[in-house]
């Protein structure tokens, strides 16, 4: 009954067989079972290196069309250097002990069986809880997630529903389903799969009287990705049909995109928010994080419907919004509907973890490159910038011009005033709940295998692979300061020399990369593209990758220019005087004024960096590793309102201010920031 090889799970299926297991009542062999899963994850682990059972990538089970590159199981990309030291701060923070302080992820969860919060938030806090346990190997964490998974998988109906009796929406479920295949895939434990299977029945008889409706029609393209994960596990047909009842029943975001209707700041009165209380589809279809999400529904689509138009739909649907709507820290404005290109409007937390989850997927199934330049610029910008250094607290809109977090009247489309302040859950809790699988996924995702049996490296930053390449266990060890640095040093352990191919990323922006081969200069890869180096690898073979991170500037809203250097973004930092609003058990809720003056036109020909040290925390003020020096005057004329910038003004403009050196910093450093600048007259 028990698969498992840990000695553990041996005990207890011999226990079971046993007389005396008769004895052993439902809720302790539960009890025994959860305990011997973190275990039997531990000694998995632990035994990477050593055993011929590393975690190997699982291609598209026929007639799925194939991946570009298929992601590996969660476990087989281990973070290390300054990700590690990231993933920690998110544990030592809210990340690891939410449900202590949160009571809607509390001991009184309905996804624990108790009677509070019963939706999405139990579900979202898994999501990324799970790969944050196992990625970190963390026992603390691990037995916390346990409790969730035990009672979902313990507690599934005799119909086959799963979750809290109190609601039957399939919406929450959907996220449920994404922490439970990646717990699957970290521990193999026998008990998830048949759950799925039994659920996934029991939705696609219901499906017919009980169609998707608000959320999950909207989000139709998450269910579909996990309902592919599970054919690909068992090649049940049904499971095919089910994910083409769910499309067609889910939201076209294809058509949406295909003629784009909403190109400007959306208002509460144009999707009658007070009327149904968001829940229009005028107000779904241009909901922020809905659109973040619904950035895999084509590639996901594509891998059923086989069409390439599928496929490449996606690109035009981020062009789209990049057109009207996009911001110089590489999102979309959603706050929380669609906003317009102002970079004083703001980006829900959600969608910026949303999006990234996207463009993973989306990555994984086409394969371009530049999508991997874009999500390091969501993980390196906006993520991190959006949190205080400790992750104790977090904001719900954060801006690209952000010069002041308060109460004050705010320029969102429908949010509430609280909305940038740093907190437990500022304006509405969802992000608090699911800001966690932000840095997880990101880091599960750095590398994936291709589809010519060979290993890719999707985005860069440090990490360890354990993984079975052509039948061979391999190791790959990535070194690196990247983004803060240019050089990535690959080196590659297979047990015996093997031949494989090894693509790498290299972005739009990187134009005189090179790629030495243990030692030896390989021929000038292109910019934007995928290189592939095919050769016998031998233990110890490195591969050494510099990326020139040559500083540049992009044009935006008004003419403004913004400064970039490789994935990074920077930001004038306003000087910062923390007032805090309240206590909110372990952390606090805290507005944020400035104090000093920001509103400064940049001249771009003379861009200076500055480099130091890469520390445990590069995404702090105190610890940025780089800066740039400009020229800049003060603008007398661009001022706040209630605590907002004015749009920047359209430039050139003329100002006759003494002439300044001003330094900005990663984007992330700036809790107050000006990012997109006014360009002087030359
Ligand atoms: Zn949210």
């Amino acid at each position: 009954m028990i698969a498992y090889d840990g000695s553990r799970y041996i005990f207890l299926e011999q226990a079971l067989k046993s007389e005396s297991a008769w004895f052993i009542n439902r809720r302790t062999f539960c009890k025994q079972l959860s305990a011997a899963a973190v275990l039997a994850a531990n000694a998995r682990a632990f035994s990477f290196a050593t055993t011929a059972s590393a975690p190997t990538a699982l291609k598209n089970r026929a007639p799925l069309a194939p991946n570009a590159f298929d992601p590996l199981p969660l476990g087989a990309v281990r973070p290390a250097g300054w990700l590690h030291a990231q993933l920690q701060i998110q544990a030592n923070g809210l990340g690891g002990h939410l449900d202590e302080t949160w009571a809607d992820v509390g001991p009184n969860s309905g996804w624990l069986g108790g009677i509070g919060e019963s939706w999405e938030r139990g579900p979202y806090f898994l999501d990324g809880l799970v790969p944050l346990a196992y990625l970190l190997d963390d026992t603390r964490l691990k037995t916390k997630a346990q409790k969730y998974i035990d009672w979902t998988l313990n507690n599934q109906q005799s119909n086959g529903m799963i979750g809290p009796h109190t609601n039957d929406d399939w919406w929450p479920r959907m996220v449920m389903l994404k922490a439970l295949t990646q717990y699957q895939e970290a521990t193999g434990d026998p008990r998830v799969i048949p759950v799925m299977q039994r659920y996934f029945a029991y939705q696609l008889s219901q499906l017919p009287t009980r169609p998707l409706r608000d959320w999950g029609k909207f989000r139709w393209h998450d269910e579909v990705l996990t309902v592919l994960w599970l054919y690909n596990r068992t090649g049940d047909p049904k499971l095919i049909e089910l994910a083409k009842l769910l499309h067609q029943q889910g939201y076209d975001w294809q058509a949406e995109f295909a003629d784009f209707k909403y190109t400007q700041r959306i208002t509460r009165e144009f999707i009658k928010l007070d009327e149904h209380n968001g829940l229009s589809d005028t107000g779904l279809a241009t909901h922020g994080v809905n659109n973040a999400m619904a950035l895999k529904a084509s590639p996901v689509w594509a891998l059923i419907s086989g069409n390439d138009f599928d496929r490449k739909a996606l690109l035009h649907q981020l062009a789209e919004l990049d057109r009207y709507h996009g911001l110089p820290n590489g999102i979309f404005s959603a706050d929380e509907h669609l906003a317009g290109l102002n970079p004083s409007q703001g980006t829900e937390l959600c969608t910026v973890v949303e999006m990234m989850y996207s463009l993973e997927v989306a990555l994984s199934v086409m394969g371009t490159p530049m999508l991997g330049d874009r999500l390091e610029q969501l993980a390196y910008n906006c993520l991190p910038g959006t949190f205080t250094d400790d992750m104790w607290a977090h904001q719900y809109n954060q801006q690209p011009n952000q010069v002041q977090c308060s109460l004050n009247h705010k320029p969102w489309t429908t949010d509430g005033p609280e909305s940038n302040l740093y907190g437990l859950e500022p304006n509405f809790g969802c992000c608090a709940a699911n800001f966690h699988q932000g840095w997880p996924k990101f880091a599960a995702n750095l590398w994936m295998a291709s589809g010519d049996d060979g290993i890719a490296a999707i985005v860069y930053a440090p990490s360890e692979v354990h993984t079975t390449i052509r039948n061979t266990l391999v190791r790959i060890t990535e070194e690196t300061d990247y983004p803060f640095r240019d050089k990535i040093r690959i080196a590659i352990h297979p047990e015996t020399a093997l031949a494989f191919p090894l693509q790498l990323r290299i972005p739009a922006w990187a134009k005189d990369a090179s790629i030495r081969v243990n030692g030896q200069p390989r021929q000038a890869p292109q910019p934007d593209s995928f290189t592939k180096i095919e050769r016998t690898w031998k233990a110890g073979d490195t591969v050494e990758l510099t990326l020139p991170l040559e500083a540049r500037t992009r044009k935006g809203f008004n003419n403004s220019i913004a400064f970039e250097r490789g994935p990074l973004v920077f930001s004038y930092p306003i000087g910062e005087d923390w007032l805090k609003l309240r206590d909110r058990g372990m952390t606090a809720d805290w507005q944020v004024y400035p104090t000093t003056q920001w509103n400064y036109a940049v001249q771009i020909d003379s861009i200076k960096a500055t480099e130091a040290p890469v520390g445990e925390a590069p995404f702090t003020l105190k610890g940025a590793p780089v800066r740039l020096e400009v020229k800049a005057r003060k603008l007398p004329s661009w001022v706040a309102e209630d605590g907002v910038a004015n749009p920047v003004p359209e430039s050139p403009v003329a100002s006759y201010q003494p002439e300044e050196t001003v330094t900005l910093v990663p984007y992330a450093a700036a809790k107050l920031r000006i990012t997109a600048f006014p360009e002087l007259k030359s």
